[in-house]
C-alpha cells in the first residue's frame, strides 16, 4: 500500500507491517479456509495476537488507538481485504460497539469490554438490520422494554456478518414510541451483550 504524506511514522509501518503479514500469512489461511469451507479461525488468532482488533481502543484499555487511530484501523483493514472473508469479522469487531462503549457507557463497561475487544478475545458483530428493516434504521421493529433490572426483547434481526463465530452483539431495539423520542431519534437504543438469544451455534 502506498503512503499518504499525512501519516504518522506509526501509521506507515503498520502499512508496511500490515501488507507483509496479510501477503506471507493471511493470504495463504483465507485462502485455505475458503476452499474448505470454514471459518478462518486461525487467521482471527493470529490477527488478534498483533492487536489488530485494538486498533481503535485507547491504550488505558489495552489497545493502540493513539498510536494508529482511525486511519490506522482503515490501513488494517483494506491489507485484510485482500485475505478473503476474515476483514468481515474484524471490521465488525472493531466498529460494533467500540464509539458506543467509549462514549456512552459506564467506566465499569468499558473496563468489562474493551480490553476484551482489544485483546480479540470478544469478536463482535452488528446487530441491526431487520426482515422489514434496512436502510431506514430508525424504522427497526424488534423491542426491549423493561422489567425490573432486566429487558424483555423481542424481534428478527438478518444479514448480521459474522454472527455465528461472535462472542459479543451490539444490537439495537426499540425502546420508545413516544413522538417526541422519534422525532429526536431517541427512541432506539443499542445493547452490547454476550451471546444473542436468536443465534444458535
Ligand atoms: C453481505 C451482507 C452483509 C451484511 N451485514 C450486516 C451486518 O453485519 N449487520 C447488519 O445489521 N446488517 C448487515 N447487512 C444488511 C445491510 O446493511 C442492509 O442490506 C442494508 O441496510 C440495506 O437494507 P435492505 O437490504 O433491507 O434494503 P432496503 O433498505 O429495503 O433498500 C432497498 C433499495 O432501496 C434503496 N433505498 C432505500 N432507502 C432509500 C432512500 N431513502 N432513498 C433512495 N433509495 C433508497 C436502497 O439503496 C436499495 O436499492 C448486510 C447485508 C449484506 C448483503
Amino acid at each position: 500500500m502506498d503512503h499518504f504524506p499525512w501519516w504518522t511514522d506509526a501509521q506507515k509501518k503498520l502499512a508496511d507491517d500490515a501488507k507483509k503479514y496479510v501477503d506471507e500469512v493471511l493470504i495463504p489461511i483465507g485462502e485455505r479456509a475458503a476452499w474448505k469451507k470454514q471459518f478462518p479461525w486461525e487467521g482471527i488468532k493470529l490477527m488478534a495476537k498483533r492487536g489488530w482488533f485494538g486498533a481503535l481502543v485507547p491504550a488505558k484499555y489495552g489497545g493502540h488507538f493513539e498510536e494508529w487511530g482511525v486511519t490506522g484501523a482503515t490501513i488494517i483493514l483494506e491489507e485484510v481485504a485482500r485475505a478473503d472473508s476474515m476483514v468481515i469479522s474484524l471490521a465488525c469487531s472493531m466498529y460494533g460497539g467500540v464509539h458506543q462503549i467509549l462514549h456512552d457507557g459506564t467506566e465499569e463497561q468499558r473496563q468489562r469490554w474493551l480490553p476484551k475487544i482489544a485483546s480479540g478475545e470478544e469478536m463482535g458483530s452488528i446487530t441491526m438490520t431487520e426482515p422489514y428493516t434496512g436502510s431506514d434504521a430508525a424504522a427497526i421493529e424488534a423491542t426491549a422494554v423493561r422489567d425490573g433490572d432486566a429487558y424483555i426483547i423481542n424481534g428478527k434481526k438478518r444479514f448480521q456478518n459474522g454472527s455465528s463465530a461472535a462472542s459479543r452483539y451490539m444490537t439495537y431495539f426499540r425502546t420508545s414510541n413516544k413522538p417526541e423520542d422519534k422525532a429526536k431519534y431517541r427512541h432506539l437504543t443499542a445493547s452490547s451483550s454476550r451471546k444473542a438469544p436468536w443465534i444458535h451455534g
